[in-house]
Order: C-alpha cells, then sequence, then structure tokens
C-alpha cells in the first residue's frame, strides 16, 4: 500500500489530480519540471509514495531512485546541452525544504553560469571536526 497524503501538491501531480510536465516513470519513482526553475530543464524526482523526507524513504526503493536519478539526470544533461549537473536533496524546512514530500533537484550546470550554490569555510579548530566526526560515525554505523 502505497503511503498518499490528500494534501500533498506532489501527491496530487503524481496522481494525475495537478498537471505537470512528466518526464520519467517507473514502478515507484516519478519525474517532472519544476514549475519555476533555477534554469530550464531543472527536473525534480520524487517517490510515488508520500515520505516527508529522504530519511523517511524505504532502504529498499534505493536502487530504482539511484537509476531514475541516472536516466533523468543523463537525459537532463543531453536535452540541455548541460556541461554539468547538481543533485540537490532538501530535508525539513531549516534546510530550505518547501514540499514536504521527498524529492532530488536536478540542475543543469554550465560552464561559468555563476551559480553560487553554498558558501563553505574551514573549521575554525580541528578538534571539533575530530569531535562530530566520532559523534556522527558513532551514530551512522
Ligand atoms: P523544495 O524547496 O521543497 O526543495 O522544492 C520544492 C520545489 O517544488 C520548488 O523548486 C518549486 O518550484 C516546486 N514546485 C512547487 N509546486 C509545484 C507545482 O505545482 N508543480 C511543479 N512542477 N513544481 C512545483
Ligand atoms: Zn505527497
Amino acid at each position: 500500500m502505497i503511503p498518499k497524503d490528500s494534501d500533498c501538491i506532489f501527491c496530487k501531480i503524481v496522481s494525475g489530480e495537478i498537471p505537470c510536465a512528466k518526464v520519467y516513470e517507473s514502478e515507484n519513482v516519478f519525474a517532472f519540471l519544476d514549475i519555476a526553475p533555477v534554469c530550464p530543464g531543472h527536473a525534480l524526482v520524487v517517490t510515488k509514495g508520500h515520505y516527508p523526507t529522504l530519511l523517511d524513504i524505504p532502504e529498499e526503493m534505493g536502487a530504482e531512485l539511484t537509476a531514475a536519478l541516472k536516466a533523468v539526470g543523463n537525459a537532463v544533461i543531453k536535452a540541455t546541452g548541460a556541461h554539468g549537473l547538481n543533485l540537490m536533496q532538501n530535508n525539513h524546512e531549516a534546510a530550505g525544504q518547501l514540499v514536504h514530500h521527498a524529492h532530488f533537484h536536478l540542475i543543469p550546470r554550465f560552464t561559468d553560469d555563476g551559480l553560487e550554490l553554498w558558501p563553505q569555510a574551514p573549521y575554525e579548530n580541528n578538534d571539533e571536526m575530530t569531535r562530530l566526526a566520532a559523534d556522527i560515525a558513532a551514530m551512522s554505523g
């Protein structure tokens, strides 16, 4: 039984209740163009089921999702003539997630397109990096 949320815009897109520019479909995965693209060809790959974030998606969907990301990613590059591709994935509002149905952004990139995706800075002290690495390793293993 595929989970659905009757208030979710992506569930409505997957079911056909809201129209979309569909580009791909497999048993559990669906893809369409973002209505407000970073640049033309920006696609969204979603699970057909309603899982709020990536962290909620069943692990057994991993191979099918990876296949969809590769197929749509390669097609976006070919169709747009892009030189590269960003895979973006937001989880929870603090990370910029507006639609609470797990999805991946596939964004075509061009040499010198000037898009700055995120600022970075080195750790201020190495102890913090070592402590965080130990904590994350312990909690993910
Ligand atoms: P988020 O910020 O949650 O990672 O991204 C949600 C994305 O969904 C946004 O980039 C937004 O433009 C896109 N979006 C929201 N509503 C619709 C819609 O009705 N149709 C399509 N095609 N994209 C949508
Ligand atoms: Zn949904």
